[in-house]
């Protein structure tokens, strides 16, 4: 079993998709072992995006990501974090397959409903961020 961490971005909460978004992971064999709904400080958005932070995006990513509230999850499941991005699509929704949270629902490539880990190394710095040990349930 692995272990990922899911973000409905403000966009998604905006377009009242939260339920949506997770009826495409419960029925894919993905289970919520931790959820919160939160708002991000500049801080708290600029160290979750902290590698991208030479990107030419960064500033405007970091905007987005504090403009509304976001749901933060922790999924759990077999090959998590690839089922996950499965799921979403590719970041550019233009170029995620058909059927995919990003093509169904995302505006443009920042603007793409969701994130989710891309590695174990990843999930395991991203599900800290956001959940203690005892916030996640056995
Ligand atoms: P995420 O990390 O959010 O799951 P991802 O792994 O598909 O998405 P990354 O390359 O990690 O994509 O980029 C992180 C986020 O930065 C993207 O989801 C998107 O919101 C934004 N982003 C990525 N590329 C661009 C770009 N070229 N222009 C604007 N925003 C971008
Ligand atoms: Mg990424």
């Amino acid at each position: 079993m692995e272990k990922t961490l899911s973000i409905i971005k403000p966009d998604g909460v905006e377009k009242g998709i939260i339920g949506e978004v997770i009826k495409r992971f419960e029925g894919n064999g993905l289970r919520i072992k931790a959820m919160k709904m939160i708002s991000l400080s500049q801080k708290e958005a600029e160290g979750f995006y902290y590698v991208h932070k030479e990107r030419p995006f960064f500033k405007s990513l970091v905007e987005f990501m504090t403009s509304g509230p976001i749901v933060v999850m922790a999924l759990e499941g077999e090959n998590a974090i690839k089922k996950n991005r499965d799921l979403m699509g590719a970041t550019d929704p233009k170029k995620a397959d058909k059927g995919t949270i990003r093509n169904d629902f995302a505006s443009s490539i920042e603007r793409n409903i969701a994130h989710g880990s891309d590695s174990p190394e990843s999930a395991g710095f991203e599900i800290p961020y956001f959940f203690s040990n005892i916030e996640l349930v056995n």
